[in-house]
């Protein structure tokens, strides 16, 4: 029988690759050419309408219905011009992938010459049937109709032939079923609650909008060898394979030169990615080898998380050409460092100041001082609902798994930062003095020069102040950013909310309103500071310090997902008008559901390639070694042959040990896993999955790693390490 493996290498030995060749070369020629950008919209609508239009998106108001068949019919010009025949709502369905169903613009309404029509109502309102995608328990199957609606404010793009339309996605009773429905309620409460802060400072500003840059990481595998992987293909991840003797110890590939067969795949998935207006600037090689980045321009955040969405699609289709498979998986091998997704953060005026900026105006930097102490509360209140929204099957094997940030959740602000709110605590309580407010804002107003030559960035935690925006570095790599991002908006929006109360509680008397701020930074200093840690986040210290300092640390996922059905969570996101509690337990449902399948997929997969692969390959090789030992008996006697034989006799028991202990523990998780699909509720099955089989994982594969070192390579059917990460 032909090994796979091998088959998979012979293939990839013939391969030829080009030399890299700029191809593409400048990007304002063909950027967004595949957008339905405002500058396009305006040549397609009269004024008057393209006024109306920027006027709803900037008001926030609805766009009537005159007005969405104008916009239809100018989108329909312009997307036929451009070949598509097609049209379809793009939405993000609580599944993390995003969903399309395309419908030809073809209309028998109309004559012979004209038979392509898309309305204003086609544009505004679609009823996919919504049954197959996750709605945790809002949608009855007798309900099964589910409405996605438009969002003007992310522009329609084409895809192969097809114009695609942002929407979101909600139930037939309006309940959110998908990710932008909440995350742009949640920009909705944060610019309420932050303009009335910044027109304390600022009359001007009126809206505030939220900023999200995110850092996607990701690994390339070469697609033959992936395909002779079941447990890659099927979960994503490599569920066995011993350490490649070298993989990343060396650190030679972090920064490293791009490999040329990469280069031409990333030339080409950056291509297609502006063309659709993505503004991807930053490509790098990442720590693991295989293990690549890729980074945008920050963007509006509603805008940002489409883009992201996005591009995850792209890579994957781009790939294909290039005979690569993407892994976005939070840790396809162990041993070497897994993928995050890093969202930068930050929240932006319309009158263009970025409020986690300290600038060069002196009077400013009070205003940035508030945001950055409000940002440090809003994670010390919000911690454990935080973390909610990043952890998955996948993150779990990063989160305090001695590599990337911890699942202790604290904020790192820097030397420089510390050294002022440390100050600030330390003022009086009542009566600050003329003297000692003076002193304090000197030093405020020093803060830009003080973080420039602050370079003390540090890498292991999971919420960093990076000099202009926070850096939310626990998010998962294969997760929708809109997850975290609607909790930090919201957490944030509370407690702007709070702090805008207290603040003009206080005013009332006439005091003076820097001194009432500071007063009031102190106190919000004094009660989150047990959030800030400015050490290694990776130590086993920390962990400990953590505890005594109260934060919690919740690595389990069934465990951290309760956050989202808690009594705090609740009224936090119905205060906002973000989640009702109905759509909370939806969340929280559709999330031990997809935590539940995957461990489930997992552990059959793990399950049929211990029983199926790996056990007959190992009893094949111990063959071999049983007949040569019969071999050395015909030809050697005495103390030869105890001599030539015993080392493999040694090798024979091994394998038979680690087969028996592989056969043994797949069965015990076979029960595990029994009693997980036949509890009674979600919940306990979740926490089966979590604590009785997927304790299994690690065990059995302990074993088949060992076996892979014994056994012969060129039986082994499942590509190793070494193949997988080192790219030809
Ligand atoms: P690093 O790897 O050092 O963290 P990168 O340059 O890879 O930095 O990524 C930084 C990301 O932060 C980019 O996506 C960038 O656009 C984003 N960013 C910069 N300023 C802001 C801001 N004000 N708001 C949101 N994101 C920002
Ligand atoms: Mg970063």
């Amino acid at each position: 029988m032909p090994n796979i493996r091998f088959k998979a290498l012979e293939q990839i030995m013939q391969d030829k690759f080009e030399p890299v060749t700029a191809k593409y070369q400048k990007v304002s020629e063909y950027f967004a050419r595949a957008v339905f950008t405002h500058e396009k919209m305006q040549n397609y609508l009269s004024q008057k309408a393209y006024d109306e239009f920027q006027q709803s998106i900037q008001q926030n108001t609805p766009i009537n219905e005159q007005l969405a068949d104008q916009i239809a019919s100018a989108m329909k010009g312009w997307a036929m011009e451009q070949g598509a025949t097609h049209y379809t709502h793009w939405f993000q369905p609580l599944n993390g992938a995003t969903a399309e169903k395309h419908d030809a613009f073809i209309d028998f309404a109309g004559d012979h010459d004209n038979l392509e029509r898309f309305s204003g109502k086609l544009l505004v309102q679609q009823e996919p049937d919504a049954s197959s995608f996750p709605s945790g328990g809002m949608r009855n199957t007798f309900e099964a109709r589910g409405y996605t609606g438009w969002d003007p404010t992310s522009p329609a793009f084409i895809i192969d032939g097809t114009l695609c339309i942002p929407t979101v996605f909600i139930s037939y009773k309006g309940d959110s079923l998908d990710f932008k429905t909440p995350l742009l309620k949640s920009q909705r409460a944060i610019s309420e609650a932050a303009s009335k802060i910044c027109q304390l400072f600022d009359q001007n500003v009126s809206q505030v909008k939220v900023t999200l840059g995110w850092e996607q990481e990701y690994f390339l595998v070469d697609e033959r060898l992936y395909m002779a992987r079941p447990d890659l293909h099927l979960t994503g991840r490599t569920l066995m394979g011993h350490a490649s003797a070298k993989d990343q110890q060396m650190e030679d590939h972090y920064f490293g030169s791009i490999p040329s067969r990469v280069m031409t795949f990333i030339q080409d998935f950056e291509h297609q990615a502006h063309l659709l207006g993505i503004p991807v600037k930053t490509r790098h090689n990442e720590v693991a080898p295989g293990q690549f980045e890729c980074a945008p321009m920050f963007e509006e955040v509603n805008l940002a998380v489409d883009h992201n969405q996005l591009v995850m699609d792209l890579m994957k289709k781009v790939a294909r050409k290039h005979k690569f498979r993407v892994l976005l998986h939070e840790k396809p091998f162990q041993g070497v460092n897994g993928s995050g997704k890093h969202n930068n953060w930050s929240l932006m005026t319309d009158t263009g100041i970025n409020l986690l900026s300290p600038g060069k105006v002196p009077g400013k930097n009070l205003m940035f001082l508030s945001f950055l102490v409000n940002a440090i509360s809003a994670v010390y209140h919000n911690a454990d609902i935080l973390r909610s929204s990043i952890v998955s099957a996948g993150n779990q094997h990063r989160l305090g798994a001695n590599e990337a940030p911890p699942a202790i959740i604290s904020v790192f602000i820097g030397q420089e930062l510390t050294r002022i709110l440390n100050q600030i605590a330390d003022s009086p309580e009542k009566d600050l003095s003329d003297e000692m407010s003076a002193k304090i804002q000197l030093n405020i107003a020093n803060i830009p020069e003080l973080l420039l030559d602050n370079t003390d960035r540090n890498r292991t935690s999971p919420f960093a102040f990076t000099g202009n925006r926070f850096e939310f570095r626990a998010v998962g790599s294969s997760s929708n950013c809109a997850s975290p991002m609607i909790v930090l908006n919201t957490a944030m929006a509370d407690q702007l909310e709070k702090f805008y109360k207290k603040l003009s509680d206080k005013m009332k008397g006439g005091k003076s309103f820097d001194k009432v701020l500071i007063s009031l930074l102190r106190d919000e200093i004094l009660t989150s500071k047990t959030v800030l840690f400015e050490g290694d986040g990776y130590s086993d210290n920390w962990v400990k310090e953590a505890e005594g300092r109260g934060l919690t640390n919740v690595r389990s996922v069934s465990e951290a997902l309760k956050s989202f059905v808690k009594k705090d969570s609740e009224k936090l996101f119905s205060k906002h008008n973000v989640f009702t509690k109905k759509e909370l337990e939806a969340r929280y449902e559709i999330s031990l559901d997809m935590f539940i399948k995957q461990m489930q997929i997992e552990s059959r997969v793990l399950g049929d390639l211990a029983i199926n692969h790996v056990v007959p390959t190992a009893i094949q090789y111990q063959n071999i070694l049983i007949d040569n030992v019969k071999g050395l008996k015909e030809i050697l006697d005495g103390k030869d042959y105890r001599e030539m034989s015993q080392p493999h006799i040694d090798s024979i028991k091994k394998i038979s040990g680690h087969v028996k202990s592989i056969r043994e523990m797949v069965s015990k998780m076979v029960d595990a896993r029994k009693k997980a699909n036949e509890a009674e509720t979600i919940v306990k099955s979740a926490d089966i999955y979590d604590k009785k089989v997927q304790i299994w994982f690690d065990e059995i594969r302990y074993h088949i790693d060992k076996l892979e070192l014994i056994c012969d390579d060129n039986m082994w059917p499942l590509p190793k390490y070494r193949e997988l990460l080192f790219i030809r």
